[in-house]
């Protein structure tokens, strides 16, 4: 079975399924005497799950990932909005019906709503109201509040490894997975970008979602191979792919563990040519992960998840507090802040959603800012107030002309004097960089090497725009190469322009992580690589074993041929010398 692989890995072991309280949902009738009953139950219900969720909140351990208490809050907050705490006990009271259906009423109305949001981040968080309500039906029914008992577990444990199976995973049920010692697990439901991928990742448990239909084709207690490397799950499988994933199983956690022993290493090419590793990350919940990563530094903050998912601008204070945080927590390493990168499939909140029929090429990114002078202020301001706490950088994304990075300049000289004026202390050595991920900024690299300090290339978007690829529709997804002879030439002339000007260009867009480039990049002249924490002792492994010189002739060659078909071989043959 094929799904989206979430978090890497390879686990073996028994199918263990979970219930799906939705589907044993029925509907019944009530007498009028007994609405009131009915409500109470419904009450009783709702404060049960609070108090688990709080308990479960409350047993975190301290390195525990931050994420999870934060879905957990999430979560409560849900359960006491008035449409899941109010509304269903106006459904009991108008329909006279029972409790269990007048919650999944009004959950189904809910997640319609969401499902009309374009937006995938905002769209996706409709799983977080069926895991909350899940969890009331549960309780309405008489389940037991986790969807393990951990008797069955210990049993199992005894067996192997376990693997769960279930349509969804709420994040609260997903830690108490952890704390279980599971396996996998693998879900029908869920994008790249749910809660439950994002908090598998941060569990390092190999999981795979969006499998469409796992709990129904799997029988609890079958083995199954998960490889969340590659999205696939593998069912009964034979004796011999059993002995096969149980040497690949060996290898991956020999990997991992080796991996974990270069983490103080500095990251030297065997020519003595240091190269940055930095991470990616988006907001201060993700220190930890850089710094289990042991990254060099942050070199792309994506502000832009601060301004999602709520109606309101976060305000000065606010920004300022969540960059200082990361600042100070970055201890004196590089920062690099991007400022806010809105619009396309980064929408702020369904009201926001862009009615222009290209939202790639719209107002997005510093064309927003610039067209919305207070938000470029308040965010300047903030991020200049951070940089008194540390070393912070700022990157401005999708820059295409240099009308805009001069409009940006007199904006952030503004922003200054405003400090200055109100005795507010900032670095005024604080350096400005710009995201070269529109072709026309790469063409005219040159020109915008000179006028900033650093340069960033985001390839997602400049593979995007320069192959007419929009990089969220799996339609197209095939075509999407970063190996392109055009893509290939636009990030070489970047990298070049850099040089010529002493300006650092780094990679922060997802190929920076990505092994079976590290060779090409360092051939064609990178020297700072920015990625998601979990790829950095990975990139590292590759740059230690690399020779510079051997290394810049094989991207000589491989930029000098103008067909994809022959460059992916060629790319291939490279990495195995
Ligand atoms: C990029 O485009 O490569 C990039 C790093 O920015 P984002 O993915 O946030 O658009
Ligand atoms: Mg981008």
């Amino acid at each position: 079975m094929h799904g989206i692989g979430v978090s890497s890995g390879i686990a073996i072991g028994r199918a263990h399924l979970v219930s799906n309280a939705l589907l044993e949902v029925v509907h019944y009738q009530l007498p009028m005497h007994l609405v009131d009953d009915e409500i109470a139950r419904f009450k009783n219900a709702v404060q049960t799950v609070k108090h688990d969720l709080e308990v479960i909140r409350h047993s975190l351990s301290k390195n525990a990932p931050a994420e999870i208490s934060a879905f957990i809050s999430t979560h409560l907050s849900m359960l006491a909005d008035k449409s899941l705490s109010e509304v269903p006990i106006e459904i009991i009271r108008k329909e006279q019906c029972n409790a269990e259906w007048a919650i999944k009423q009004q959950m189904d109305d809910i997640v319609a709503q969401f499902e009309a949001i374009e937006d995938d981040y905002l769209r996706e968080r409709k799983h977080d109201v069926v895991q909350v309500v899940e969890r009331v039906i549960k309780v309405l029914l008489g389940h037991p509040n986790m969807a393990v008992s951990k008797t069955k577990q210990s049993s199992k444990q005894q067996e192997g490894a376990t693997i769960l199976v279930a349509h969804d995973i709420s994040p609260a049920d997903a830690i108490q997975f952890k704390q279980h010692r599971f396996a996998a697990f693998i879900t029908d439901v869920g994008g790249a970008t749910s809660h439950t991928a994002i908090l598998a990742r941060s569990l390092n448990i190999p999981s795979i979602v969006a499998l469409q239909r796992a709990r129904d084709l799997i029988d609890d207690g079958e083995m199954i191979i998960v490889d969340g490397s590659l999205g696939v799950v593998i069912v009964n499988p034979s004796k011999e792919i059993l002995a096969e994933y149980a040497l690949r199983q060996d290898q991956w956690q020999l990997e991992q563990q080796k991996l974990q022993r270069i983490k103080s290493t500095k990251a030297v090419t065997i020519c003595g040519m240091p190269i940055d590793l930095f991470a990616n990350i988006e907001g201060p919940e993700d220190i930890v992960s850089v710094n289990s990563s042991g990254a060099a530094g942050i070199g792309l903050y994506r502000t832009e998840f601060l301004f999602m998912n709520r109606r309101e601008m976060p305000g000065e204070e606010e920004q300022f507090i969540a960059y200082k945080q990361v600042v100070e927590a970055m201890k004196g390493l590089p920062v690099v802040i991007r400022t806010l990168d809105l619009g396309a499939d980064k929408q702020m909140n369904p009201d926001t959603v862009s009615n222009c029929a290209n939202p790639a090429l719209g107002l997005r990114a510093v064309r927003f800012c610039l067209s919305e002078p207070q938000v470029f202020h308040a965010q300047f301001r903030a991020l200049l107030r951070a940089s008194h706490y540390g070393n912070v950088k700022i990157l401005v994304p999708m820059l295409s002309t240099l009308g805009e990075l001069r409009q940006t300049k007199i904006l952030l000289e503004r922003a200054k004097a405003s400090l200055r004026k109100d005795n507010i202390p900032f670095d005024e050595n604080i350096t400005l960089g710009g995201m070269i991920e529109v072709p026309a900024a790469a063409i005219n690299a040159e020109a915008f090497a000179k006028e900033l300090d650093f340069l960033s290339i985001g390839t997602n978007d400049l593979i995007q725009y320069t192959l007419a690829i929009d990089r969220t529709d799996d339609a197209v997804a095939h075509l999407y190469n970063p190996l392109h002879p055009a893509v290939l030439k636009l990030i070489h002339m970047t990298i070049v322009a850099g040089a010529k000007f002493g300006k650092s260009v780094s990679v922060c867009g997802e190929i920076a992580g990505d092994v079976k480039l590290t060779k090409l990049l360092l051939g064609m002249g990178l020297r700072q690589f920015s990625m998601h924490p979990s790829n950095v002792l990975s990139v590292k492994k590759q740059i230690l074993q690399c020779q510079l010189s051997v290394l810049n002739g094989q991207a000589k060659k491989v930029l000098s041929v103008k067909d994809l078909e022959k460059i992916e071989p060629l790319v291939a043959k490279f990495n195995l010398h």
